[in-house]
């Protein structure tokens, strides 16, 4: 099962995208865990991708789609796997259509968590991320065990530099802009399924589930 999820900063996509990785147990990639885990590291792709991120901007796609590429050719995405926040743009969809294609296969799903702007400022304002493995919560919504540290792994638990609220305005922008387009570009292809992402997130989830099965 190849799933791509759709929706704007915020909306849930990477909690969601966890819950089906480990419901269907397929790979979940994210690719803003990707470039803040080069950024930890120092790499050179972590370094270029921190001056668009921090910005709120998106990466250029050059320096997106051959990872993902080569990222969904590993040995453990042959059953498939939920990509996270990618595409994030029409050529970025139009180059993953064509790498599948060449190996006769296809996206199964593109699943829209829709969650209007209004929500958005306090979901990003609230969530704090897991420095060591990427986990999310919601200061509110989501709130971890203990104060400030994960429940998964009992790492540190941090306001994204991108998740103060003068970035989040500039990537709400940068979505409806860039992003949103694949709204249509999916349901042309008559892939895109659409959840109200404004309940609560176990409620999203059996939304999911009943599209997946
Ligand atoms: P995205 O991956 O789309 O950027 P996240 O999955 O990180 O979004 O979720 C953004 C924030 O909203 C996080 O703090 C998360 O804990 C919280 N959240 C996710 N789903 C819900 C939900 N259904 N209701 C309320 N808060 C949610
Ligand atoms: P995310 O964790 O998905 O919210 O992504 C954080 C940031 O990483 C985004 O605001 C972009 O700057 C960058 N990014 C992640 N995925 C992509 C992508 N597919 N294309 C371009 N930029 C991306």
């Amino acid at each position: 099962m190849k799933i791509i999820m759709l929706g704007a900063p915020g909306a849930g996509k990477g909690t969601q995208a966890k819950l089906i990785a480990e419901k269907y147990n397929i790979p979940h990639i994210s690719t803003g865990d990707i470039f803040r885990a080069n950024i930890k590291n120092g790499t050179e792709l972590g370094k270029k991708a921190k001056t668009y991120m921090d910005k709120g901007e998106l990466v250029p796609d050059e320096l997106v789609v051959d990872l993902v590429v080569d990222r969904v050719a590993k040995d453990d995405a042959k059953n498939g796997y939920v990509l996270d926040g990618f595409p994030r743009t029409i050529p970025q969809a139009e180059a993953l259509d064509a790498a599948l294609a060449k190996i006769n296969d296809k996206v199964d799903y593109a699943i829209d968590v829709d969650v209007p702007d209004e929500n958005i400022i306090n979901r990003m304002s609230g969530r704090r991320a897991c420095v060591a493995c990427g986990g999310t919560y919601h200061i509110v919504n989501v709130p971890p065990k203990k104060e400030g540290i994960c429940d998964a792994c009992g790492g540190e638990l941090i306001l994204r530099d991108d998740d103060k609220p003068e970035t989040v305005k500039k990537r709400l922008d940068v979505y409806h802009e860039q992003t949103q387009p694949l709204i249509d570009y999916y349901t042309e292809k008559g892939i895109l399924k659409t959840v109200d992402g404004t309940v609560d997130m176990n409620d999203v989830f059996a939304a999911i589930v009943g599209i997946l099965g």
